[in-house]
């Protein structure tokens, strides 16, 4: 996520090992009632017992911001029993020995609110744009270790999802008149109904659109479309720019982009200026219009550096977004200063990362770039310090170790890490292993009596 800039710009664990990542089989129906868009659902969900259990957990995301209804759960011998863990969390009781596989049916109901809804609106109806991030329980990642379910609080600021990337195939039906565009491959099936597919998907997300117009380039072999409603045609063909040159810089520096189509649509968000989802990119249409008359401010270019490089941070190698937040969001902002750079922007963006961060620190005294994401109340700092101050941590780290070396080390640490969730600890690791006694001087310096 990238979050609305702070005023003063605003005018310009341990790493989960998995028996094998599970697989997702949804069936989504959408329909309008009234204010509201319903959303029936239907998901199987197949994969190994990370343990010996007694049960599988599955959390409804977005079920803070609205109401979902689990109807029933159901294996091939039989109904199973449900119970619940918290507000939008649940269990469902299945005996299962480590390595076991199991295939879980489960039927629930949803109710999409307008526009914004909770959070960045990420689950909510306009009269052109349906937003559906997070629509479908999702089976908890299981920390070996600790031997639990990785099950974080929900806060109302930041992002909240924990999940290992798993195949999905997926049934989207809808009204007539509507597209979708997805995170996954999209193959429309006849008017009213769309196919999805995807592997190594993080999560799965998609929006319905209307009367809305692509911009399209294919670049080394991956299809980037820019998705924009009418009369934002500048700002639908910036992005699309935008979103080609971060990609071939990224894949330059990093590696290849796995996925066969990145897709960036403008849609109404809600506290954050964009949204990262694995080859999906929501950006704020206000950023948009705002381009479009004319006003070209450090927000726009930010926005599609930031959300291109969580491509690699966030949907290859994923972390514990609650617990420490730092771990894609600083990475994804340091490297979208390497797109800014080559947009000739990187001087006001090193500025604003210095103005906000010690803005934040002025907000949030004693938080770090190194916290959870629940030490920033209703997100306090939190932009400022964990994204910018997080940035100049790498920066300076940049400048102790030399460039090259820290490039090195990040594809080390996606080569490593690459489809799993890594920590902290992962990450600083290798950059001590990889920096030597510059980069321990650094991230001492940094992380003060933290170990
Ligand atoms: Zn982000």
């Amino acid at each position: 996520m990238l979050p609305v800039l702070l005023g003063v710009l605003l005018s310009l664990a341990v790493s989960v090992l998995s028996l094998g990542s599970p697989s997702y089989r949804l069936e989504l129906d959408l329909h309008p009632a009234d204010a509201l868009w319903k959303l029936e659902g239907k998901a199987i969900i197949a994969g190994h017992a990370p343990a010996d259990l007694g049960a599988l957990v599955f959390r409804f995301y977005q079920g803070y911001n609205a109401p979902f209804t689990v109807i029933s759960a159901r294996d091939a011998e039989g109904a199973l029993p449900i119970y619940p863990v918290d507000a939008a969390t649940f269990g469902v009781s299945l005996p299962l020995s480590r390595g076991q596989t199991f295939s879980v049916t489960l039927e629930y109901a949803a109710e999409i609110p307008p526009f914004p809804g909770g959070g960045y609106g990420t689950l909510s109806a306009t009269e052109d744009v349906i937003l559906v991030a997070q629509g479908y329980p999702f089976l908890l990642p299981w920390d070996e270790e600790r031997g639990s379910w990785i099950l974080e609080p929900v806060l109302s600021w930041g992002d909240q999802v924990v999940a290992e990337a798993a195949d999905y195939s997926v049934t989207i039906r809808h009204p007539d008149g509507w597209e979708v565009v997805a995170t996954g491959e999209e193959r429309a099936r006849g008017s009213g109904a769309t196919e999805v597919r995807g592997q190594n998907l993080r999560e799965f997300a998609f929006v319905l659109i209307k009367n809305y117009t692509p911009a399209s380039r294919k670049e080394n072999d991956v299809e980037i479309r820019s998705w924009y409603p009418r009369g934002l045609p500048r700002a639908g063909g910036e992005a699309l720019e935008l979103c080609v040159e971060a990609l071939s810089l990224y894949e330059k520096l990093f590696g290849e982009y796995p996925f066969p189509e990145l897709d960036a649509v403008a849609v109404p968000l809600n506290r954050a200026a964009g949204v990262e989802f694995p080859g999906l990119i929501l950006a704020g249409i206000e950023y948009y219009r705002r381009y479009e008359a004319g006003r070209r401010e450090l927000i726009f270019p930010m926005i599609f550096a930031h959300e291109v490089a969580h491509q690699w941070w966030y949907a290859q190698v994923g972390n514990d977004q609650v617990r420490e937040p730092w771990v894609d969001e600083a990475l994804a902002t340091y490297t979208s200063g390497l797109a800014m750079a080559e947009w000739g922007l990187y001087g006001e963006l090193r500025a604003h990362w210095e103005r906000t961060y010690e803005l934040g620190r002025s907000r949030n005294p004693d938080a770090t770039p190194f916290d959870p994401l629940w030490r920033f109340p209703e997100g306090e700092g939190y932009g400022g310090i964990v994204y910018s101050g997080g940035a100049l941590f790498f920066l300076e780290l940049e400048e102790a170790m030399g460039k090259e070396r820290l490039l090195s080390a990040l594809r080390r640490y996606l080569k490593d890490y690459r489809w799993k969730l890594a920590t902290g600890d992962d990450l600083l690791s290798i950059l001590r292993e990889e920096g030597g006694e510059a980069a321990e001087g650094v991230i001492r310096d940094w992380r003060g009596a933290v170990p």
